[in-house]
């Protein structure tokens, strides 16, 4: 890195403040489709700076691609979308693509395309993405699959990683909106982990470069969302692409895109995603991430899951008349489903947690009803109901 380079998070303020001037503006909701996406990324591939290179089909038939930019010789790749339902970096990875067209003589786009070659799969499981579901049309979870190689798409992966042998890589993926910062009290919009290659946890050559990249990701992050910023879940899983990945010796950090209030889209999760995958991207071209501090990836804290959508605090629940009454707090989480008789829709809410709260967050709503009783015929764990029946389990209000 010589004096003249601007540092990533200098870059990275200057993208926040001008993200409309690249922002892929078409998007309207996260559930992107094959379809659209083909759609969108068309007139892009007419352009010099972006290659197209179909890797292969999916289960149903649909093609994934793989995107190259600039042709320096750092390879880095980045792949989004192996679980169908986490869109949120494929969103990114269009304004990304945007900014190259868009911002073609800025000094972030001029420096990536002379000193790495990107390779990028925005949507490897389109049947996945088609239902909006994690796993393939073939029912497999491509993430378990790094192995045995059983899926199609798992063996797209596989042969990109064989042929070009990236020094590092980007594991786009969207976590559960419910996870929070250890036990800080925060949601855990943004998660990262540089993957084991073993049970032990060895810091190989190729694990250590991982951790710097994922520590400078962290600082970027903690730019615009300070304190909610988590580690993943660090044991070794073999059959896992990530892990499986660092140990072929990719550099790889697995990037996960949490929760936002009011964002049902996660379009500012996008935003930060963007953002913060265009400046680490530079600093690897700038070679800054060779500086980077290891042991802030270290301390960041582990994602716990102690949130839920909407509590009910201090109510009073009585199951039948041989037991005597407790004083608990209710955990309710909504989830969005198809509903079963119409092509639509619903909101359904379900009960996961009864008991002492106090050490959750709720995300929507929390209510202290002070000692009112529960309708005990409702207080069902883990069975989804109507989400207009919240009100009706407590007594008083079904009366
Ligand atoms: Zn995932």
């Amino acid at each position: 890195m010589t004096a003249m380079n601007q540092t990533a998070q200098q870059i990275a303020r200057e993208l926040f403040e001008t993200y409309d001037s690249y922002k892929f503006a078409e998007i309207q909701s996260c559930r992107i489709t094959h379809a659209e996406l083909l759609k969108w990324l068309r007139p892009l591939k007419d352009q010099p700076l972006l290659k197209k290179l179909p890797l292969g089909t999916s289960g149903e038939g649909r093609t994934v691609s793989l995107y190259t930019v600039g042709d320096g010789p750092v390879k880095v790749m980045l792949w989004s979308q192996m679980h169908g339902d986490e869109p949120t970096a494929t969103m990114a990875l269009l304004d990304i693509f945007n900014f190259f067209t868009v911002h073609q003589d800025h000094v972030v786009t001029k420096t990536i395309r002379e000193k790495l070659t990107l390779l990028i799969i925005p949507m490897l499981n389109p049947d996945g993405a088609e239902r909006f579901t994690r796993r393939t049309a073939q029912l497999v979870d491509i993430n378990r699959d790094a192995l045995a190689l059983e899926t199609p798409e798992a063996r797209i992966l596989r042969d990109v990683c064989n042929k070009y042998q990236p020094d590092y890589g980007f594991n786009l993926h969207d976590q559960d909106p419910r996870l929070t910062v250890g036990t800080t009290k925060k949601i855990s919009a943004m998660a990262l982990l540089a993957p084991p290659v073993d049970e032990a946890g060895t810091d190989t050559p190729v694990r250590a470069r991982a951790k710097k990249v994922a520590s400078l990701l962290a600082q970027l992050f903690a730019l615009f969302i300070p304190g909610q910023i988590a580690k993943w879940d660090d044991t070794y899983e073999p059959r896992a692409f990530g892990d499986a990945i660092q140990s072929w010796g990719t550099s790889t950090v697995l990037v996960e895109s949490g929760g936002w209030k009011g964002d049902p889209n996660k379009f500012f999760i996008r935003k930060l995603n963007c953002i913060a995958l265009l400046s680490a991207l530079y600093a690897i071209a700038t070679g800054e991430t060779a500086q980077a501090d290891a042991g802030i990836y270290e301390q960041i804290p582990v994602n716990m899951k102690l949130a839920c959508d909407r509590i009910i605090r201090n109510a009073v629940l009585q199951l039948n008349n041989q037991t005597a009454p407790l004083k608990v707090d209710i955990g309710i989480n909504i989830d969005t489903r198809k509903n079963a008789s119409a092509d639509s829709l619903e909101q359904v809410a379900t009960i996961v947690e009864i008991g002492d709260l106090r050490t959750f967050i709720a995300l929507e709503e929390e209510t202290d009803v002070q000692g009112a009783e529960l309708d005990a015929a409702r207080i069902i764990l883990d069975q989804p109901f109507s989400v207009r029946e919240i009100p009706m389990l407590l007594t008083q209000v079904a009366a």
